[in-house]
């Protein structure tokens, strides 16, 4: 049996307040949920504090991004072993925003999940093609060459810590989602590629991200290859947030 999961990305958005109220709620609502489906929460690392305090042990939290190195002196980073230390569960790897504003290539992202996975964290490694990747026809392509070297240092033994989500990046913030057959499409591609690759492919959780929305949710859900969600914006506004949860 996979792990389904929804998480939450805040990305730069949020505030201790948010913290407060919007958790506490997805804390009660996630508490009522009897689809197994596991509800993360990953905010700016400054409020992962504030939303351990409210998250209870009902939701499980992450952190967006973590340094390559262990330790030392590495001004403005934060380590996988510190967000382990706070409480945390998750971390992203290689979001397409990291990517692209960051400079994060797959180097990056490797040496990133060796970090996680180190640290006891699960890492939630994310790839996706540009739209003009699509329309070339090479989405396949890229997103193979991603997770072959994003997960190029994941060791037999650690492949159960490994989630991918899969996050086209013409859909992200867009209000365009992948149809829900393209999104499964991609999926058993990835699937396919994990199998390739060693891993225990059929046990690796698969999320989708890219514009989930409460009334689009459902139906990616119901792919047999999509085992949940990364969810940007509609992560901010509890009930949307909640709906989806309610929706795997
Ligand atoms: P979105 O973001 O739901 O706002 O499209 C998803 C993501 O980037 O994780």
């Amino acid at each position: 049996m996979r792990r389904k999961i929804v998480a939450g990305n805040w990305k730069m958005n949020g505030s201790a307040d948010l913290a407060k109220q919007l958790v506490g709620y997805v804390r009660a609502e996630a508490d009522t949920l009897d689809n197994g489906v596991e509800v993360v929460i990953i905010p700016p690392a400054l409020y992962v504090r504030d939303v351990l305090d409210q998250s209870g042990d009902v939701l499980g939290v992450g952190v967006q991004n973590v340094s390559q190195w262990v330790a030392g002196a590495y001004t403005g980073e934060t380590a996988a072993d510190m967000a382990k230390d706070l409480g945390c569960g998750f971390a992203l790897v290689g979001h397409s925003e990291r990517r692209e504003y960051f400079g994060e290539s797959d180097d990056v992202v490797a040496a990133k999940v060796e970090r996680v996975l180190a640290s006891g964290l699960a890492a939630v490694v994310c790839v996706g093609e540009t739209l003009e990747q699509r329309e070339a026809g090479q989405a396949q392509a890229v997103v193979a060459a991603q997770v072959k070297q994003g997960l190029a240092r994941v060791e037999a033994g650690q492949w159960s810590d490994i989630v991918v989500a899969y996050e086209p990046v013409w859909a992200i913030g867009t209000g365009k989602t992948a149809t829900a057959e393209d999104a499964q499409s991609m999926h058993a591609a990835i699937r396919k590629v994990l199998a390739e690759m060693g891993a225990p492919s059929e046990g690796i959780s698969l999320l989708y991200g890219g514009s989930v929305k409460a009334d689009n949710a459902a139906a990616l859900f119901a792919e047999p290859d999509i085992d949940g969600g990364l969810i940007g914006g509609a992560s901010l506004v509890a009930e949307d947030f909640v709906s989806i949860c309610r929706s795997m």
